[in-house]
């Protein structure tokens, strides 16, 4: 969500603290506030403030900018009427922050009486706020975000004071188990600071503040506020704020390993596995974001730019609504973005939406749509998966087991190593020497393996231990990692007689090497050349000189390979491909670098092309329908 004058934030312990703090700087950015508070005097105060901000943005408003409503939060009664009145003076509500809190006064076995008070104010006030705040946002039917007050006390023991440890504990897990919502646009995420130079937090013993390097500066939590409202892909997200360690969601991904299960790259999976659940309650928003190209340029993140664009219903005919889970990221993005896709007359118009493949559910159906149903698992290899949501022809649906991140593995880069092994330019066979490069890959991994499983001796080039560690995992007979070995001489000492296919994707020098590798009879496939794409000036054509000789004097063949003009066997081979994962026999490698939503893409794009990634990389636009488990 765009922070922009004109939205609407309803803030509960606004008079003082933190709450005061992000009143302030909302109304810094002309957004509306109601000022929820007990104390009356502050509340009014912060309220002409915000109105003074807000003054800035509009004129000849014809209601107040900001409002101050008195309102015991734990008085559900008194609560509801403070939003009620939001929405009668605002028209909606875009945002709303829980951050009214207190502190326990006496160790709670010494005193029965106050105790309760810090469990209402701190966890069951924060918990029906929140539901009112749903309830308002879904009435509106617009987007919205929550922003929970935790506390870093609500990760770790608060010694001094265990029931608002526990209380904030309690914030924490329940704001973390509300992701679904993100379903309907309602965003929900907890803010977790250190000490904060509050009122409250200057009743701490300052020698434990030193111990903590100091107070959280109020302007770090305005920042993780502002983070959590304007960044699409936090839902249920945790930010814990420290002076010592700077802002951090937690739990971190090493913590979140130990206790949720996602399928894993290297488990074997067998086809007795669950069968894809369809999510209940798949709910369409009115409008979803997507990546659109918007300059041609091979600089993905300067061509590129978010839209949010009207989910527009009904369906078309004969057409379906894809809401997007996984989206694959490929090393032609950037080809892509600079237009090399489109030459001649029958270029498109700009905006073009960016992304080649995904895998989602089925959201939507348009008239005389009868093959497909509404939550199943579908993958698409149509431009535009680099979104939320996605509107295409039915026929283009690939139908899937599972809309898992390994299928969207198998899409684009599975399709092209297992149809070019056996279409481009002769068939796949046994007994031969195959050489791979960039075989750690997106696509490499699945030459390197169907190499193998025909029965060839497989070579690997690779950049790195880890991909040089991962191409043996999956059986490359001789892994040449070129940052420790001279790949020519390698290739000239230990296979002198040359190389029968070569399956290569780098081009430049590498593309010449392996000319000069071929073996008599040789075939070498022309996948891609990604050395080429990114330079400053963009892709320049090589020359190989002396090429017609090399190959007349050989018989080679050199095959170009590009996967759309096969796509007539696309959904055999992705079915060839998902039954010999799922016995096993073929393994899928992510790289660990997990990507959120449509914002990260551009990082993603450029991730790929740092050389540093292994395996594919693939970028997860809704985290809450990850496949994944809780053991708890
Ligand atoms: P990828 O292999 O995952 O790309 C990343 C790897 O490429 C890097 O880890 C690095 O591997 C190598 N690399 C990256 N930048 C490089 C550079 N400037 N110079 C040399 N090597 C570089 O990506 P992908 O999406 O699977 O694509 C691989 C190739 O296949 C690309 O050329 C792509 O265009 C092509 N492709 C073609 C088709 C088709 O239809 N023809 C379809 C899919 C992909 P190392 O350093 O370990 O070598």
């Amino acid at each position: 969500m765009e922070l922009k004058p004109g939205l609407s934030a309803f803030v509960t312990g606004g008079a003082s603290g933190i709450g005061r703090a992000l009143c302030l700087a909302l109304g810094a950015k002309g957004v509306f506030v109601t000022v929820v508070d007990f104390s009356e005097e502050r509340g009014k105060e912060v309220a002409s403030l915000v109105q003074i901000e807000c003054a800035k943005f509009h004129s000849n408003l014809k209601f107040p900018a900001a409002v101050f409503r008195k309102c015991d939060v734990t008085n559900s009664g008194d609560l509801t009427a403070a939003f009620d009145e939001h929405v009668a003076t605002y028209g909606g509500l875009d945002i709303c922050i829980n951050s009214a809190g207190i502190g326990t006064p006496v160790l709670f076995t010494k005193d029965q009486s106050t105790w309760r008070r810090t469990l209402d104010v701190d966890l069951i006030a924060v918990i029906d706020s929140t539901r009112l705040a749903i309830k308002t946002m879904q009435a509106m039917q617009k987007p919205g975000v929550i922003i929970n007050m935790g506390s870093a006390s609500g990760l770790y023991p608060m010694v001094k004071d265990p029931i608002y440890s526990g209380s904030k504990g309690g914030v924490v897990l329940f704001t973390r188990s509300l992701v679904p919502f993100k379903r309907q646009g309602i965003r929900i995420n907890v803010l977790c600071p250190e000490f904060v130079e509050t009122d409250m937090g200057q009743q701490i013993d300052s020698k434990f503040i030193d111990l903590m390097g100091g107070f959280v500066p109020m302007e770090m939590v305005v920042k993780g506020a502002f983070e959590l409202i304007t960044d699409e892909s936090k839902a249920g997200s945790c930010l814990w704020i420290t002076l010592r360690r700077g802002m951090e969601y937690w739990p971190t991904p090493t913590e979140e390993e130990k206790y949720m299960i996602r399928p894993s790259s290297s488990r074997k999976r067998s086809t007795a596995k669950a069968p894809f659940q369809t999510p209940l309650n798949l709910q369409l928003p009115q409008s979803y974001e997507k990546l659109v190209v918007h300059t041609l340029t091979h600089n993905f993140r300067n061509a590129t730019c978010i839209v949010r664009a009207p989910l527009s219903l009904p369906i078309k005919p004969h057409h379906v609504l894809v809401k997007i889970i996984y989206a694959g990221v490929n090393a032609s993005d950037v080809n892509f973005s600079s237009g090399r896709y489109f030459s001649g007359p029958d270029r498109p118009q700009l905006p073009l939406d960016a992304g080649f493949e995904a895998v989602g559910i089925i959201a939507a159906l348009g008239d005389f749509v009868t093959n497909l149903e509404i939550g199943s698992p579908a993958a698409i290899m149509t431009f535009g998966s680099y979104a939320e949501f996605m509107m295409v022809p039915s026929k283009h649906i690939l139908p899937v087991e599972r809309p898992d991140s390994e299928v969207v593995a198998m899409l684009t880069s599975g399709l092209t190593a297992s149809i070019a092994l056996e279409k481009a330019g002769g068939k796949m066979e046994s007994g031969k020497v195959v050489l791979v490069t960039a075989a750690a890959g997106g696509t490499g991994q699945f030459a390197v393996q169907l190499a193998k499983l025909a029965g060839n001796k497989v070579v690997a080039t690779c950049g790195g231990a880890d991909k040089a560690k991962l191409l043996k995992e999956l059986g490359v007979d001789r892994v040449i990692d070129y940052k420790s070995e001279d790949i020519e001489t390698v290739l000239k000492k230990e296979f002198p007689k040359g190389i029968d296919i070569i399956y290569e994707s780098v081009g430049g020098q590498m593309l010449n090497l392996c000319l000069n590798a071929l073996a008599v009879y040789g075939r070498l496939i022309v996948i891609g050349m990604i050395s080429q794409y990114q330079g400053e000036h963009g892709w320049k054509p090589s020359n190989y000189p002396g090429i017609c000789e090399k190959l007349l004097a050989k018989s080679q063949t050199v095959a170009g390979f590009f996967l759309v003009q096969y796509s007539h066997f696309w959904q055999e081979h992705l079915d060839k491909l998902f039954h010999l994962f799922s016995a096993g026999k073929l393994k899928v490698s992510l790289d660990p670098k997990q990507f959120l939503g449509v914002h990260s893409v551009p990082d993603a794009v450029e991730y790929l092309h740092s050389g540093k990634s292994v395996g594919k990389v693939v970028v997860c636009m809704d985290p809450s329908y990850r496949q994944k488990t809780s053991r708890l």
